[in-house]
Parts: structure tokens; C-alpha cells; sequence
């Protein structure tokens, strides 16, 4: 078997002792007979694994009592639309911080729902920054304050948890969660699309405070209720029951890691090398405020763009996939989740620093 180091944004690499293991339990999983993927949600075999999922995320996390999780479908994409329709039945104000292309499709999904407050906006400053919180205009009335804790395409990640008050605090961590420790109670509601640092895509797994399921409009449909999932143990419907189990060998594997703090280490260190190399070069540029810059999505530019091409290509020839930037950004971009190992991110310097010796 031949791996790459795979740098992709989402669908994003996987842990392959996790890959290995789902091989081996694929066929007859666990003496069923079957696969994980052909037996009822509803039975013995499967609410198992459901469970325990929930129990080592909840573990991981330090998830309070308080908090229902879910295990959902849709992506953080349906999730734009589900905060406002549980959380803002009566017309209040939404806030939602600007900070990149992913809270702004946040926004523009929002603003179907009711008026949206901008809290504030990097946009003037390219989107490479964070604005400084003492200029932000929230909103004491706000039915909620939304940000992007890591924008994934512009690789601008927020450092420090957002003072919101009284108001509940909403995070979309898609490309964030479980790269670090956080302090749940400090949130209203989590939402993450799993295929970034959960698991496979189609599972979206969202974090809420059990108080705030009170909220809801009456129109909102039932995939999208959170009471309503609750009440159902995200099973009103069928959940996304082969992501779900691979997300549970996903948590697994990071306990063996020493959990989010041992995680946390490694993607500092990750992080910081990368960008060690970038700001020391003339020949690559990262363009992000050093506060802000991203443990998780490193966007970086060459000097000549007119070597984008020959630099993919032999990035790819040496084993290193899916550096390609966003195509509405450009450049280059290496993701470098849980599951990119610190190897992968050194043979990518020296694959940079060779590139460049050629090049430069
Ligand atoms: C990938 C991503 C999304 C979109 O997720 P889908 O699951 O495709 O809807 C939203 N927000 C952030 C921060 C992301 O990284």
C-alpha cells in the first residue's frame, strides 16, 4: 500500500490506522454478519457504536450535561440555515462576525431568516486579519452571535473565545474542532462538518445547550429541529450511519493520542514550523496577521505565480496531494488537520525549500 501526504481542505485525510480498521470490520462487522453500513440504525449492534461515539466525543470535549449532541446530516452548509430557524423565532437581530468566505455564507443563509447585525468585518483588510474586538457593534438584544473560529480558506483562525455576555455565542468549527481543547460552556452551539477533522463527509455533528432548544419557530423542518432531534437521539430520520461509526473509530484514535491536549501540541508545533519556514523565505509569502494565523489551513503564495503550476505538479510527483489554494483565492493551501501527521508537514519544508533552491 502507497499513501500520499494528503494536505486537502475537506474531504480531508484520515487517521490510517482508522482506514485499516474499518477494512478489517467491513464485511462481517462484529460478528453481525453484515456491514456497519447495511444493518438498522434502530438495532442492538448499531445503537452501540452510536452511543459510544457520543460518549468518547462527549469525553473529549469535556461536553457538560447541559449540552445535547447530535449526529446529523446536511453539513455545516444546513447548519447556516438551522441556527437561525431554532434559535431566532421572534424577527430579533442576528450578529454574525465577517471574517471570510465561510462566515459569509453563514450570513447571506441567515439574512433569508431575518435581519442580520454585522458585528464586524475584515473584508476591507482582505479578510487576513481578525477586527479588534473593542471596535466590534454587538447587539445586547441579539437572538445569537455567529462567528467561524477557522476560516478554512483564508486560514484565519481566532485565538481567543468572543465575550458575548448573556447572548449565546454560535461557532460554526468545521475545520477547528478537536484540534485543540475548548471550553464548551463558553458556547450556545457548536456546528462542524465531520470531513475535515471528525470523519467521513455526510455526518454533521452539532454540540447545544439544552436551554436554547426552547427557542424554536414553528416552521423549522424536522432535519433541522434540534428539540426534535434530541427528543429522537438524532435518529428522527436514518443518520449517516457509516459516517457516524467511522467518526467513533475517529475519537478512538484520539484518545490514543493523548486527547485534545496532546493533539493540541503536535498541530502548535505543525503550525508553527510551517509558518517558521514561510515568513524565513523570500520565495513563499503567507498573508495572514501572525495573531490570526490558522494551526489548521495555511494558505500560502510563491513569489512567481507563474511556477503555481510546476510546483503543484511536483509537489504531487514527490507525494504531496491537494495543495492547491481555494479557486477563488488562489495559491497554495496545506491543511494540516489531526490526521496530517508532523512527518507529513516536514517532508513538505523540505520539499518547499528544495523547490525553492531550484527555482529562486
Ligand atoms: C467546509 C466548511 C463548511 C462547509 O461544510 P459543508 O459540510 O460542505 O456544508 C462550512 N464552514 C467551514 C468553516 C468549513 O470549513
Amino acid at each position: 500500500m502507497s499513501r500520499v501526504f494528503n494536505f486537502s481542505a475537506g474531504p480531508a485525510a484520515l487517521p490510517e490506522s482508522v482506514l485499516q480498521r474499518a477494512q478489517a470490520e467491513c464485511a462481517d462487522f462484529r460478528g453481525a454478519g453484515m456491514s456497519v453500513m447495511e444493518m438498522s440504525h434502530r438495532g442492538k449492534i448499531f445503537m452501540e457504536v452510536a452511543e459510544k461515539a457520543e460518549r468518547d466525543l462527549r469525553a473529549l470535549l469535556n461536553v457538560p450535561d447541559d449540552y445535547a449532541v447530535l449526529f446529523l446530516q446536511g453539513g455545516a452548509t444546513g447548519q447556516f440555515a438551522a441556527v437561525p430557524l431554532n434559535l431566532q423565532p421572534g424577527g430579533q437581530a442576528m450578529d454574525y462576525l465577517d471574517t471570510g468566505a465561510w462566515s459569509g455564507k453563514a450570513i447571506k443563509e441567515a439574512q433569508k431568516y431575518g435581519p442580520v447585525n454585522i458585528v464586524a468585518s475584515s473584508q476591507s483588510h482582505g479578510y487576513a486579519s481578525i477586527p479588534d474586538s473593542s471596535t466590534w457593534k454587538l447587539d445586547p438584544g441579539a437572538a445569537y452571535v455567529h462567528y467561524t473560529p477557522n476560516e478554512t480558506i483564508g486560514g484565519v483562525e481566532f485565538h481567543f473565545v468572543p465575550e458575548t455576555g448573556d447572548v449565546p455565542l454560535v461557532a460554526d468549527m468545521s475545520s477547528t474542532i478537536l484540534s485543540r481543547p475548548i471550553d464548551v460552556a463558553r458556547y450556545g452551539v457548536i456546528y462542524a462538518g465531520a470531513q475535515k477533522n471528525i470523519g467521513p463527509a455526510g455526518l454533521t455533528v452539532v454540540i447545544v445547550r439544552r436551554d436554547l432548544m426552547e427557542r424554536k419557530s414553528a416552521g423549522v423542518p424536522a432535519v433541522l429541529d434540534y428539540a426534535l432531534q434530541v427528543k429522537n437521539d438524532s435518529m428522527y430520520n436514518t443518520p449517516p450511519t457509516f459516517a457516524w461509526y467511522l467518526a467513533g473509530l475517529v475519537f478512538e484514535w484520539l484518545m490514543e493520542q493523548g486527547g485534545l491536549a496532546g493533539m493540541a501540541q503536535v498541530n502548535e508545533r505543525k503550525a508553527r514550523k510551517l509558518y517558521h519556514f514561510v515568513d524565513n523565505s523570500e520565495f513563499y509569502r503567507n498573508p495572514v496577521e501572525p495573531s490570526a494565523r490558522s494551526w489548521m489551513n495555511v494558505p500560502f503564495i510563491l513569489a512567481d505565480d507563474a511556477l503555481d503550476g510546476s510546483f503543484l505538479k511536483q509537489a504531487e510527483e514527490a507525494g504531496l496531494s491537494g495543495l492547491k489554494g481555494h479557486r477563488s483565492v488562489g495559491g497554495m493551501r496545506a491543511s494540516i488537520y489531526n490526521a496530517v501527521s508532523e512527518a507529513a508537514v516536514d517532508a513538505l519544508i523540505e520539499f518547499m525549500a528544495d523547490f525553492e533552491q531550484r527555482h529562486a
